[in-house]
C-alpha cells in the first residue's frame, strides 16, 4: 500500500474555535477512505483543510511525502492533482454541461479545446450523463447536476477525488443514480476520500472508515471494524441513533 497524502497532526482553529484538534490518518492510493460523524464534528473543514481551502493552523500534509504546507511548495499544482465534488453541486449555471466539464481543462491544465472536449465527453458517458452535453445545470435535476460534477472533476485526472456529503441536496429518489456512480467509480482504482451519511454505501465501498467526533477521530478501521465491531461508545452511540 501506498501513501498518496498522510496527515499528521493536523489542526483547524477558527478563531478560538478549535474545530479539527490533532488529526492524523493516510490516504493509500487506490484506496476508498470515508469520514462518518454528527454533523458539525469537523467532516468539511478537514475535507476543505485537505485540499488547502482551508489553511490549517497546525500539523502536515504530506503528499507524496512533500510537505504541501512548507513555504515554496508549489500549491497550485498540489489543487490539481485533488478533485472535489460538493454537496451543492457548484456547476457553473451560465455554461453547459459540456463546457462545465471543459473549462478547467483547458483554463488550468492548457489542454487543448478538442482535447478536453473528447475527454469531458468520455467521462460524462461514465456517468450517463453524455445526452446531456447542451443542458444547461437549470433544466438537470438534482441527481443529473450531481453527475456532471463528478465527470467534471474526473475530466481534470485527479489523483484523489475528495466528495463532502455529494447527495445531501438531493431527492431521495435521485440519491441511488449518485451512489451507483459512486459506486462504479470505486472499481476503476481512483483513489477517493468521502464524507457521507450513507451508512449502507459507506459499509460497501470502504477500505477504510474514519468516525469523527468534535474535532477528533475517535476511532478508525476497515468497514468491517467500524460498522460491525465498533469499539468505543461513541461509535456505538452514533450508529445506533441513525438505525
Ligand atoms: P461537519 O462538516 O462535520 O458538519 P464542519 O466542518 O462544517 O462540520 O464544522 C465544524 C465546526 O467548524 C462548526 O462548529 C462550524 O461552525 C465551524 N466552522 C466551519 N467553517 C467555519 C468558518 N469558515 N468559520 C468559522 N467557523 C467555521
Ligand atoms: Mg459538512
Amino acid at each position: 500500500m501506498s501513501a498518496i497524502i498522510e496527515i499528521n497532526h493536523l489542526k483547524k482553529s477558527f478563531g478560538e474555535n478549535e474545530v479539527l484538534k490533532d488529526i492524523s490518518t493516510t490516504v493509500n492510493k487506490g484506496q476508498v477512505l470515508t469520514i462518518i460523524g454528527a454533523s458539525g464534528s469537523g467532516k468539511s473543514t478537514f475535507l476543505r483543510c485537505i485540499n488547502l481551502l482551508e489553511k490549517p493552523t497546525g500539523g502536515q500534509i504530506l503528499y507524496k511525502g512533500e510537505n504541501v504546507l512548507e513555504k515554496g511548495y508549489n500549491l497550485p499544482k498540489y489543487r490539481t492533482h485533488l478533485g472535489m465534488v460538493f454537496q451543492s453541486f457548484n456547476l457553473f449555471a451560465n455554461m453547459d454541461v459540456l463546457e462545465n466539464c471543459m473549462t478547467g481543462q483547458t483554463t488550468v491544465l492548457n489542454r487543448k479545446p478538442e482535447e478536453a472536449k473528447k475527454i469531458a465527453i468520455q467521462n460524462l458517458k461514465n456517468v450517463g450523463m453524455d445526452q446531456f452535453i447542451s443542458a444547461k445545470p437549470a433544466q438537470l435535476s438534482g441527481g443529473q447536476m450531481q453527475r456532471v460534477a463528478i465527470a467534471r472533476a474526473l475530466s481534470m485526472n485527479p489523483d484523489v477525488l475528495l466528495f463532502d456529503e455529494p447527495t445531501s441536496a438531493l431527492d431521495p429518489e435521485m440519491i441511488g443514480e449518485v451512489l451507483k456512480t459512486m459506486q462504479d467509480l470505486t472499481k476503476t482504482g481512483l483513489t477517493m476520500v468521502i464524507v457521507t451519511h450513507e451508512m449502507s454505501f459507506a459499509k460497501d465501498v470502504s477500505d477504510h472508515v474514519i468516525f469523527m467526533d468534535q474535532g477528533v477521530i475517535a476511532e478508525q478501521g476497515t468497514a468491517e471494524e467500524i460498522f460491525e465491531h465498533p469499539k468505543e461508545k461513541r461509535t456505538q452511540e452514533f450508529l445506533q441513533r441513525l438505525r
